[in-house]
């Protein structure tokens, strides 16, 4: 952390870092224990995290949306079984405004990092511009997929016409009529490119790596059904468990629980190779669009008009290694030009550099976290606490996220705060910190799980997937069942935990 001239000051019980669903359902934990003196600190200019930052064109949730909210504040009234992304932002200023949040809130106020005080028992929370913030207990939710990665290829800054990164969109730039190539194949280049397609004359797509997409079942959701979900929440609590449980087995058995559910794994695979085969006739197309590692090495997805909108006249798939961008064309290794007027980055965000944690943050004894977890491993007790960091709860951590959908992981965490942070008031204690053991015990744990996930025992290797770090583990998602990371939450032993 740079030494910063501290122009003021102020003090309060919490700091959460980050207004996204993470940090809202943070501060909804907090104020169940009765804690009210908060402040929500976040870079962007509004609430809503991904979902205010992200505006590209067909975004929506790849998780059907009964599943991908808050379960204790359900929303009867989502027009289709995904919801496009806008609806995502206004869900997020409802539960602000159901909960009073916004009050807490600050904006465009960015975080630069944070360092324990012992002997006043604070973290003191240095905010871009001088200013810090003492706080009994740091949380922080800065999400996982929060910096933008834009790839340094040779010649990308001379290029002379428009160019844009999906996390950056542009409403007003309007590509009717362009020449354009849109570089990457992941979630986001599904969502987006069926929709370029739709405006531009010529569309290039680079791939560096096939993804698996499987069917997407959606529609809008009939209002006589948004009526019932209203009046008798019941019924969307088992729409809910039913899609939930859907995923569950095939996803999180099929990739966590590959040595014990190989078969939902292969069958995943076969699905999506179904689709592929039933929407593109070219066999050297489909080729180049099937994947040639496990399914579940990367995070797969869902769409019905992703593969057909290759087999368009005006869009072509180019799998040529890309060598370098000149003002006006992008040109692959074997010297084929692709002369275009617009270029889209669908190339995703930078986990490993720049996460992990993405704030600098100081414990005990001046232990840096990040320089911790890259000395020795990426660990954090049940994804949420970190041995040396005293009153610290980190929500985007190492074996954190639960499951496919983010609620998940945000209710688990919200469970365990209310665990941890009870008994600290029934104790009437001042800090906590999880013990070296506790720690210890969980991360062999986790080791051993990964050891049945399909990204020990499968074929990953040319997958090239953000869930690995630069030392090959697959740390960010928790490899158990959801289930089980509710009832840890909820039972974890409490002598895991020094209170003081
Ligand atoms: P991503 O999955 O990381 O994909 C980035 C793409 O850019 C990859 O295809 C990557 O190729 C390519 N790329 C990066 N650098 C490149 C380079 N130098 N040359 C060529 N290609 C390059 O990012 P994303 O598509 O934005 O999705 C990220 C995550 O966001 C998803 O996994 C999902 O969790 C989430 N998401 C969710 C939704 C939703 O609706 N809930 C929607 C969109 C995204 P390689 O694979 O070869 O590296």
């Amino acid at each position: 952390m740079q030494p910063n001239v501290t122009l003021t000051s102020t003090r309060h019980d919490a700091v959460i870092v980050g207004a996204g669903f993470g940090g809202m359902g943070a501060a909804i934990a907090l104020q169940r224990l009765g804690i009210d003196d908060f402040v929500i600190v976040e870079r962007e200019a509004d609430l809503g995290g991904t979902w205010h930052v992200n505006k590209y064109p067909g975004l929506a949730v790849d998780i059907a949306s009964m599943t991908y909210s808050y379960s204790f504040e359900p929303n009867p009234y989502w027009s289709r079984l995904y919801a496009p992304g806008a609806e995502l932002k206004r869900y997020a200023e409802h539960v602000a405004e159901t909960y009073d949040l916004r009050r807490h809130m600050r904006f465009s106020t960015a975080v630069a990092g944070a360092r324990w005080d012992a002997d006043a028992e604070h973290w003191v929370v240095s905010v871009e511009g001088g200013e810090s913030i003492n706080a009994r207990f740091l949380l922080t939710a800065t999400g996982f997929l929060s910096q933008p990665h834009t790839p340094d290829i040779p010649g990308i800054d001379t290029f002379a016409g428009t160019i844009i990164h999906t996390a950056a969109w542009d409403d007003t730039i309007d590509l009717h009529g362009k020449r354009a190539a849109l570089i990457g194949t992941g979630a986001t280049a599904v969502q987006l490119v069926p929709q370029v397609a739709k405006l531009v004359d010529e569309l290039t797509v680079f791939q560096r790596t096939p993804i698996y997409v499987v069917p997407k079942i959606d529609g809008p959701i009939p209002s006589p059904v948004q009526r019932m979900f209203a009046r008798i929440p019941l019924t969307q609590r088992v729409a809910r468990l039913v899609n939930t449980s859907l995923l569950e087995a095939m996803m999180v058995t099929g990739v966590l629980h590959y040595r014990q559910a190989k078969l939902f794994n292969k069958g995943a695979a076969t699905l999506a190779r179904a689709h592929l085969r039933s929407q593109v006739r070219d066999p050297e197309l489909r080729r180049k669009l099937t994947p040639d590692y496990d399914f579940g090495c990367k995070r797969p997805t869902f769409s019905n008009d992703y593969f057909r909108t290759f087999n368009k006249p005006h869009v072509r798939l180019e799998t040529g290694t890309i060598d370098r961008v000149e003002p006006d064309a992008v040109v692959t290794a074997d010297g084929e030009r692709t002369d275009i007027d617009t270029l889209i980055l669908a190339t995703g965000f930078n986990l490993w550099d720049v996460n992990f944690p993405a704030i600098e943050v100081i414990g005990r004894d001046g232990r840096n976290l990040g320089k911790w977890w890259r000395d020795n491993r990426f660990q954090a007790f049940e994804g949420v606490t970190v041995p040396y960091f005293p009153n610290f709860l980190t929500l985007a951590s190492p074996y954190s996220y639960s499951g496919l959908s983010y609620f998940t992981t945000i209710e688990s965490q919200m469970r365990h705060i209310a665990r941890l942070l009870g008994e600290l008031q029934r104790r009437a204690a001042g800090t906590f910190e999880v013990t070296e053991h506790a720690n210890a015990e969980f991360l062999d744990r986790m080791t051993e799980r990964l050891g049945d996930s399909v990204f020990n025992l499968g074929s990953c290797q040319t997958s090239r997937s953000y869930y690995f770090n630069k030392h090959g583990e697959a740390v960010i998602l928790r490899p158990t069942s959801t289930i089980n990371a509710f009832r840890e939450a909820e039972r974890f032993p409490l002598s895991s935990y020094a209170f003081g």
